[in-house]
């Protein structure tokens, strides 16, 4: 059982996001259509397409995770590029050089890129944006690690609590970001934003599940 998160893993997290946001793509833009401007998923699926162009298997995780974010910052427009990229950045320098990540390491990791995010765009919980689907996620995947979870159980707890805050920003009437301009008319659509961010914490859960043995079990049962 893989108590650890290598290259190869970091990689093929990169790849399924890739893939996931690429699938959904249609759908994220029809989201940012009804409250922004219709290009998140087009953005995104461009941003990670070169993140996975531009992966190399021979730099430790933190390397991987630095050249996808300076990937997704150039080739991703909109807001959501700066945001994902500085994410993944401040992820991957909060590695360093380990080789092996482990739960708690993971954790670290996952909170420097919602702090880089929250600095970036100054994004409170509930104005409506990815970081309502992050921050839950964050404050999950630690709630899990103190009681002992591993990263496979840390990350699912996370992927939920991100599906569940996006899913709660329906509701809730943009405060940041284009849909903001349209006040009260935001209410009632889920966050475009909040949605990319639930696929790629999903993205991580599995591809960390993935590894170990029973897993399909754990996800069902
Ligand atoms: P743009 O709005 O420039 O077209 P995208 O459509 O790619 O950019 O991304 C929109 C998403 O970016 C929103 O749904 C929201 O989740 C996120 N977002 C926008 N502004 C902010 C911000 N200041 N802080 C955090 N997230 C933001
Ligand atoms: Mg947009």
């Amino acid at each position: 059982m893989s108590a650890t998160m290598d290259t190869a893993l970091t990689a093929a997290w990169i790849r399924r996001a890739a893939e996931w946001v690429a699938a959904d793509a249609a759908r994220l833009t029809r989201l940012d259509a009804a409250i922004g401007d219709g290009d998140h998923g087009h953005n995104l699926t461009r941003g990670l397409a070169a993140a996975v162009d531009g992966l190399q298997e021979d730099v430790p995780p933190g390397k991987v995770l630095i050249a996808a974010g300076r990937a997704i910052v150039s080739k991703t427009g909109g807001a959501s590029g700066p945001l994902y990229g500085t994410a993944l950045r401040r992820a991957g320098k909060s590695f360093g050089d380990a080789e092996e990540i482990d739960a708690a390491t993971l954790g670290t990791a996952l909170k420097a890129a919602l702090d880089g995010i929250v600095e970036l765009g100054q994004a409170a919980e509930g104005d409506k944006t990815m970081v309502d689907a992050l921050a839950p996620a964050v404050a999950a995947y630690q709630a899990t690690l103190a009681d002992g979870g591993d990263l496979a159980a840390c990350a699912r707890a996370a992927a939920d609590a991100a599906e569940q805050g996006a899913d709660a920003t329906v509701p809730m009437q943009a405060r940041k970001g284009r849909a903001s301009y349209l006040g009260a008319r935001s209410a009632g659509h889920l966050d475009p934003g909040a949605a990319s961010t639930a696929l790629i914490m999903r993205a991580l859960a599995d591809t960390v599940t993935g590894t170990l043995p029973g897993a399909e079990t754990a996800i069902e049962g």
